[in-house]
Order: C-alpha cells, then structure tokens, then sequence
C-alpha cells in the first residue's frame, strides 16, 4: 500500500466510522464557539470548561491524539498548532463539516471557509473582464459599516475561517479598514482582491495596519495589454507601484491574471517580471463570461491553449529554486499536476499559504476530499447588498444576510446540494478527475445555464467546446 493509500485509509478509518462521527458529532454538538474553547484547552490555553465540556474535551482529546498520529505529528506538536487561533477556527470548521455531514467525496465544511465579500460595487477602473460590472457610483443599498460588522459577526458565529475582501474596488469605500480590522481583531485570516492603483506607500501601511495578511493584486497582462483591458491608461504603472509599496511594507503579495487569448503568449515574460520584484504568488485566472465579460466571450481560451498555459505554470512551479509560487482557479490545474510525474498535486485553488504548510506532504491523499471547485461546499460569496453567493462569478441568490443566517443557507440551500455532488454533473460525473475537478461550474452555468452542465473548458472532454463553437 502507498504512503498516499495508507493516509486516507488512516483519515477513513479515524473519522469515517459511524462511532467517531457519532463521537464528533456530540462533542461539536453545533457550536464552534463552545469546541473552540475545548481546542483551547488542548492547546494548554488558559481556559474555563463548563462541566460538560469537560466530559466532551476527553473524548475530544483521545480523537485529537489519534489524528495527530494519522498527520504524522507528535501530541506535542499538535498542541503547539493549535495555539494559533487560525489553525483552530479551521480544524473546527472542517472537524464541524465531518460532524454534520460525515466523510464526503469532496468534503464539505460546517460552514464557509472562505468567504468572498464584494464588499462594494464602486472602481476607479472600467475592466473589459469585470464579472461584478463594477461602476463609478456607489449602490444605495450596500450594506453599512454597522451592517458590516454585523456581518463579520455572523461569519464568526457560523465558524466561518477566512474573509477575502474584492469588490469593485474594495479600498474605494472609506470604512475598509475599520471592518478589515474588526474582522482581524475577531481573528480571521484577511485578504484583499484589489486593482492596486490607491496603494501608495501609506495606504500599504494602512492595509497592514488593519491585519490585512495577503493582499492579491491583478493585472491582465505587460503595459500596453493591461491598459487596453482595464480601460485606463498608466493603470499598469500605478498596479505596479501598489505591488511594490505592498512588498516594501512587509505584506504577502500575490498577482491574479485573468487570462485570454489577448495576454495568454505575455503570461511567461510576465511570471518572470513579478519573480523579480518579489511576488509571491501568481494566479492565472479561469475567464469567465460573466458581467461585462460576456461582451468578450469570443476571446475565451480553446480548450489545447488552457492546457498548454497550465502546463506552463505547473513547470514553472516545481522548477527548483522558484521564487515564485504559480497557481490557476481553473479546476483543471489539478488534472494537469497529477499527470507530472513527482510533482505536488494541487489540492484545491483555496489552498493558501499556511493551508499548504498544514497539508505537507499530505495534499495528494486529501485531494479527493478537497480538491476542484471550491463553489458552495468550502467557499461562497457575499453581494455588497447582503446577497449571499455560491461563487462570485455565479450570479445566483441563494439567501440575503440581512434575512437569512449564512448557516442556515449553508445547510439548506438546494442549490449548495447540487453543487455539492460530483457524480451527477453532465460530462464530468463520469470522469475519473472528477474529485480532484469537477469543472468550474461558473463557467458549466454561464454557458449553459446549468450549474450542473459540463466545464466547456475541458481539455479531457472535448465535445463541449465543439458543441459551443457549433451552435
Ligand atoms: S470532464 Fe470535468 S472533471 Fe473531468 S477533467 Fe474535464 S472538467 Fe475536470
Ligand atoms: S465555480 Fe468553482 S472553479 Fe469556478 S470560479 Fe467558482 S469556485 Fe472556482
């Protein structure tokens, strides 16, 4: 048996079985706050159990103990991750999923881990791609500051991990920062999708300053590409000061490109231009014709072209001494890196930084757990009128935080159900890629309206992308 065979047979085993599910299940008993609180005292925090919490935390620390073993770590040095109030908000969030759901093919989490928050509709820029239609005025009926904290409220109540903030243009609305920094102060992992144009020096210090940990800048291409994308001339000039006055104040800098036939040849020269400024991230973003994107569909990548650049981003990322980390929103990004012989295998495209330290080694035997489209089973998106999301560029309400408890979508929405089953999609449910894949469904929708249709972007399956070319 493989090391790879023998660590999922281990998870299997050790949370699979009806008894610890039963056991998990009554020691989460649906409520991350009280199981943090158990994780704490694993931790050897100072902390005071309620008589019966002190009878869950034994099963609670038997169940842990025999997980650190199935992860290769020592008690000790479970206990000393668990310290970190990220690592124990995300193994309640996953420990929760496995509670309330049991082991699935791929998982689903108690509730988001990451959540996607179009915190407004405002930009200073006009993007060809924009799938939000961001605009230069301001939605009357954005949610308020007030709203806002209520909301990163909320997100820690449901055991929600990560907060992502895009928009538009995130740093156009005044009162980032104080919401940036209470959601920092209430302990979530803090990013920020923006066009990176406002950042200058103080403004990086600002971000910094609000707890902000990765800040992922995009651009769509070398000078005269990106301008012409982004509608305003000397964008690329100001993205590229903001990256650097990011990188100079101590901040975690990646680079999104959404990539078409009009910047596809440039993404190589520009992958090596941001290595040198000291990027550490490059993500080559799946199109998708969406918002003002489906303006520009016909410049949507062939299904060969998608391949050809994955695979050069996948070479780029196991060459040795790279600088750089290169990733893709495209599910397939995970096909590709399993036919590389020795490479890792990319779990997931929400995998960050201290996701991948906490997955070493481990990410090939998890990867049908995790793996593919992230869509309303480990992230969501959130409108800047509350409306709740499965992904950013799925345009579908599925519930509105100003009436409806995230959890309570999570658990029921029938739309999050259907996303959640690989084995019923056309075209990929019998694929065997299916679990580490599963196609992107915004793109299975915005094709063809059906959120379970297949992923015309398909370099395994061609006939999809024949089918679009034909009608
Ligand atoms: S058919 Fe679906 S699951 Fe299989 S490789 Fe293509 S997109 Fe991925
Ligand atoms: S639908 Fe899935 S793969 Fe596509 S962009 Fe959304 S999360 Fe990513």
């Amino acid at each position: 048996m493989s090391e790879v065979d023998a660590v999922v047979n281990t998870v299997k085993l050790w949370l699979g079985n009806p008894i610890s599910r039963g056991l998990i299940r009554y020691v989460y008993n649906g409520s991350p706050q009280s199981f943090n609180k158990m994780l704490e005292k694993y931790a050897e925090l100072d902390v005071n159990l309620n008589v019966s919490e002190k009878f869950k935390y034994m099963i609670l620390e038997k169940i842990l103990n025999i997980g650190a073993k199935s992860f290769g770590k020592t008690e000790k040095e479970l206990r000393s991750s668990l310290r970190s109030p990220l690592i124990r908000r995300a193994i309640s969030n996953i420990l929760g999923g496995i509670a309330e759901y049991g082991i699935r093919k791929p998982q689903t989490t108690i509730a988001p881990f990451l959540v996607v928050w179009n915190y407004t509709r405002l930009c200073n820029l006009k993007c060809k791609h924009c799938y939000e239609n961001a605009s230069s005025k301001r939605d009357e009926d954005e949610l308020n500051t007030i709203e806002a904290k209520k909301v990163v409220d909320e997100f820690a109540e449901a055991g929600v991990v990560a907060i992502a903030f895009s928009g538009g243009e995130p740093l156009m609305r005044k009162d980032f920062y104080e919401v940036a920094g209470y959601a920092y102060k209430r302990e979530f992992y803090i990013s920020i999708a923006t066009n990176g144009t406002l950042i200058d020096s103080e403004t990086a210090l600002k971000i910094k300053d609000a707890g902000v940990q990765y800040v992922e800048i995009s651009l769509d291409g070398l000078e005269e590409t990106h301008d012409n994308f982004r509608g305003v001339k000397g964008a690329f000039k100001k993205s590229i000061e903001g990256i650097k006055n990011c990188i100079n104040a101590g901040l975690d800098v990646g680079v999104a490109t959404t990539i078409t036939k009009q910047n596809i040849n440039e993404v190589p020269k520009l992958v090596d231009m941001l290595e040198d400024i000291g990027v550490k991230r490059f993500i080559a973003f799946n199109f998708i014709p969406v918002g003002r994107g489906k303006d520009i569909v016909k410049m949507d990548l062939e299904p060969e072209e998608r391949r050809k650049v994955l695979e050069e981003l996948y070479g780029k990322l196991i060459t040795p001494n790279c600088r750089i980390q290169t990733y893709s929103t495209a599910p397939q990004y995970s096909v590709v890196s399993v036919n590389f012989e020795g490479g890792p295998l990319i779990a997931t495209h929400f995998t960050n930084k201290s996701a991948m330290e906490m997955l070493k080694g481990k990410a090939k035997a998890l990867a049908e757990f995790i793996g593919g489209c992230g869509a309303g089973r480990l992230y969501c998106g959130l409108e800047p009128n509350g409306d709740i999301i499965p992904c950013v560029f799925m345009p579908i309400k599925i519930g509105n935080i100003r009436m409806n408890r995230l959890i309570d979508v999570w658990r029921d929405s029938p739309i999050l159900w259907k996303l959640r089953n690989r084995d019923e999609l056309e075209g990929c449910g019998e694929c065997k890629y299916k679990y580490i894949c599963g196609g992107c469904r915004a793109r299975a929708y915005a094709y063809f309206n059906n959120i379970q249709g297949p992923d015309p972007g398909c370099f395994v399956k061609l006939e999809y992308w024949q089918k679009i070319n034909n009608s």
